[in-house]
């Protein structure tokens, strides 16, 4: 099993998750499956942040659900410090949840609105059995306010007492707290002012580099990605359809799809940007129910082949650690 390498914290083979569809209002029946993610597979490393890049509907929050046992896969594994984790029972999946937490959008209503911050923060290290004496607990959550930037006496205020960027670096305490090994970052900065977005992905590096963190950075563009990230993944309708260094993915983007997403993210030098070629894409994302044959993204495809409509595309290592899933390869 390649999960022996101890360089590797999560790995995923041929993931699916389904979400059966019904109609009718007595009698049930069931006309299909949205196939959320259907049969992805990466690894992410120690230490580093996998971008995991896609449009609405491309299936890439329900595979970071599905690491996190949030949506059970319908197929596939999952390994996890080396130890298959795919459909754990309960128990196991509150160890779990000591060493994987996740950081959602929407800072809004991801707290509860009820309690003061200092319990929030500490209703994990509470859940976990880690809060130790009352003393014990009310330093613990100080320092994870004073971490991420808070000050401590801030402990006592409630969620609505603050801005949107504090109330993500609240978010951010409240995974730390039970010292994880590996995050799920669900868009944490997508629902931010661009001017507080760069303040909290710098503070999910620094937080990453002083306690050893992996993340699976989950973003709608390549835009919010591109510093962050050590190795980006691209999905389309459920499906990985480019994964390769950042370097690599930047400067020689192989799938069009991936070609399509760069050329919307604007380049700061004027003159460049200028002359850049932008690639508007065709229609909507289909929807899952019924997607395309072939390739799914033949449709909105400006570089579409016969074959393209008729049969699916396999995965190829176009160079070390780049891959694409496309017939022009
Ligand atoms: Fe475009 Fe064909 Fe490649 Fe799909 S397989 S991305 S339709 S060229």
């Amino acid at each position: 099993m390649s999960t022996n390498n101890n360089d590797i914290l999560v790995e995923v083979q041929d993931l699916k998750v389904y979400f059966p569809v019904a109609v009718g209002s007595l009698i049930k029946r069931k006309i299909g499956d949205i196939k959320a993610v259907d049969g992805v597979s990466f690894s992410v490393k120690r230490g580093e942040t996998l971008g995991l890049v896609g449009e609405s509907g491309s299936g890439k929050t329900t595979t970071g659900n599905a690491l996190l046992q949030l949506d059970r896969p319908t197929g596939g594994k999952i390994f996890f410090e080396g130890q298959d984790i795919t459909g754990v029972g309960q128990k196991e999946i509150r160890k779990l949840r000591r060493r994987m937490q996740i950081i959602f959008q929407d800072p809004f209503s991801s707290l509860d609105p009820r309690m003061k911050v200092s319990d929030i923060i500490g209703e994990p290290l509470i859940i976990h059995n880690m809060a130790g004496s009352r003393s014990e607990y009310r330093d613990q959550t100080a320092d994870l306010l004073k971490v991420v930037g808070l000050d401590p006496s801030m402990g006592d205020r409630y969620p609505h007492e603050f801005s949107g960027g504090q109330r993500q670096r609240i978010g951010v305490a409240r995974a730390l707290a039970v010292k994880p090994s590996f995050i799920v970052c669900d868009e944490p900065v997508s629902a931010l002012d661009v001017s507080i977005q760069a303040q909290i992905i710098n503070l999910l590096e620094d937080l990453q580099e002083k306690f050893n963190l992996t993340y699976l950075f989950i973003a709608h563009d390549l835009a919010v990605v591109r510093h962050i990230s050590d190795r980006i993944a691209v999905m389309y309708l459920g499906e990985l359809v480019e994964i390769a260094s950042r370097m690599d993915l930047y400067h020689n983007p192989m799938h069009p799809y991936t070609r399509a997403l760069l050329s919307a993210v604007p380049i700061a030098n004027p003159t460049v940007e200028s002359k850049r070629e932008h690639i508007i894409l065709k229609g909507e994302v289909p929807s899952p129910l019924f997607p395309p044959k072939g390739c799914h993204f033949h449709p909105r495809c400006e570089s579409s082949l016969e074959i393209c409509s008729k049969e699916p595309p396999q995965k190829k290592e176009i160079a070390p650690g780049h891959s694409v899933t496309c017939h022009l390869y």
